[in-house]
């Protein structure tokens, strides 16, 4: 899958832009506060169905201005493809190939991208909360219908929460709708907990790959689902019981809490290079080995369902790899595009990438 233009008009720091893209290696290069990150967060949104940096797309709209407009021109194994994303007051539009595209479970899963920003370093050494997040991003985009059994999910979650938190206060609170909840809850949960376990089963086999290419063959990296789910069952009826008997043996604890204790919202991934925990023993060379191997793993896992590669966004993050690992990143695969952002260019790019300069908003 490739872009081959990305349209901005009052986005962010961006008054106008048409940039054209090629397949391979693509660089926006510019001095600091340029509108770099500005234009690989205008191409996620694509992906995404939103950004990644905001929840507000007000915050997308110049200074100034009444809206913004983005859109992307890409080919795919299916021909070329628009899709444009427009905010004016509070009129949102998402369009594809020209038609309104009203539902996000609609817009995401056209153009696949994968996006490795510096924020994504705390993979490792961040909270439980970061793996959760890489894990829900990745997913959605494998799967786009996982968006709405999540939020669904996180629904049942704060109805759950708001009886137990009434419950903590002593108020009166309803004992049959916390059951009902705790069973919506535990459906939801099985079916997270399934697709969650498949893609890390996905991922798992991917980054061992990738990780021996990168060290060559020194680093062992092993990937672990952590869950509340003890032993592994593919039945979904029987892990939505397992939830079940999870949840009401843990009421009582969870009525003194006020809130639920248990459930996919406090899940983790547990990562390991030889054999040591990463979060707590790794090096940051090797911080960086795991999370472009991560990221990397996504991408195959999205070309194994697809049948081709997405598109890599580098945010900023060459930098922070070393010449080997660049090396590795650049050197690319057949058909891979990369949109690659950096202040100066890299001393081991070569010829034939497509170098775009980036000053003030404006592309030349
Ligand atoms: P760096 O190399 O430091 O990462 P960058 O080129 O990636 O720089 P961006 O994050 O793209 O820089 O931001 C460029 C500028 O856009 C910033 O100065 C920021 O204040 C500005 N900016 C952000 N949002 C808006 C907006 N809604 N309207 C106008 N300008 C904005
Ligand atoms: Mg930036």
């Amino acid at each position: 899958m490739i872009i081959k233009k990305f349209c901005a008009e009052n986005f962010r720091n961006i008054k106008k832009c048409e940039i054209d893209f090629r397949e391979g290696i693509n660089i926006l290069i510019g001095d600091n506060a340029q509108g770099k990150t500005n234009t690989a967060e205008g191409i996620y949104i694509f992906s995404r169905g939103r950004s990644q940096r905001t929840s507000d797309d007000d915050e997308l709209i110049k200074f100034g201005e009444e809206g913004f407009r983005i859109s992307v021109e890409y080919e795919d194994k299916n021909g070329t493809n628009t899709l444009e994303y427009a905010r004016f007051g509070k009129d949102k539009r998402r369009k594809k190939n020209g038609y309104s595209v009203n539902k996000i479970t609609e817009f995401v899963g056209n153009l696949r991208a994968v996006l490795f920003t510096p924020d994504d370093l705390s993979l490792v050494k961040g909270g439980p909360e970061e793996r959760r997040s890489f894990l829900n991003i990745a997913i959605s985009q494998h799967d786009p219908s996982y968006i709405n059994l999540y939020s669904s999910y996180k629904k049942a979650l704060e109805n759950r929460n708001h009886i137990l938190k009434q419950a903590s206060k002593g108020f009166y609170y309803d004992e049959n709708e916390l059951r009902s909840w705790s069973n919506s809850l535990a459906e939801y949960a099985s079916y997270i907990y399934l697709q969650r376990y498949s893609y890390i089963e996905k991922l798992k086999k991917y980054t061992s790959l990738i990780m021996k290419d990168i060290s060559e063959e020194k680093e062992e990296i092993n990937i672990e689902y952590i869950s509340d789910i003890e032993e592994f069952c593919e039945k979904r009826e029987l892990i939505k019981k397992k939830y079940e008997e999870i949840f009401s043996s843990s009421e009582e604890r969870e009525k003194a809490a006020g809130l639920t204790l248990f459930g996919p919202h406090r899940d983790d991934i547990k990562i390991e290079i030889n054999g040591s925990l990463a979060r707590s023993y790794s090096s940051q060379g090797q911080q960086r080995s795991v999370v472009l191997s991560m990221k990397l793993s996504e991408g195959e896992i999205i070309k194994e369902k697809i049948g081709e590669y997405p598109i890599y966004i580098f945010d900023d993050v060459l930098s922070e790899l070393d010449e080997g690992r660049q090396r590795y990143v650049l050197s690319g695969r057949e058909g891979m595009q990369l949109i690659i952002t950096a202040c100066k260019m890299s001393d081991i790019i070569s010829e034939g990438v497509n170098i775009i300069k980036v000053e003030g908003g404006f592309y030349n």
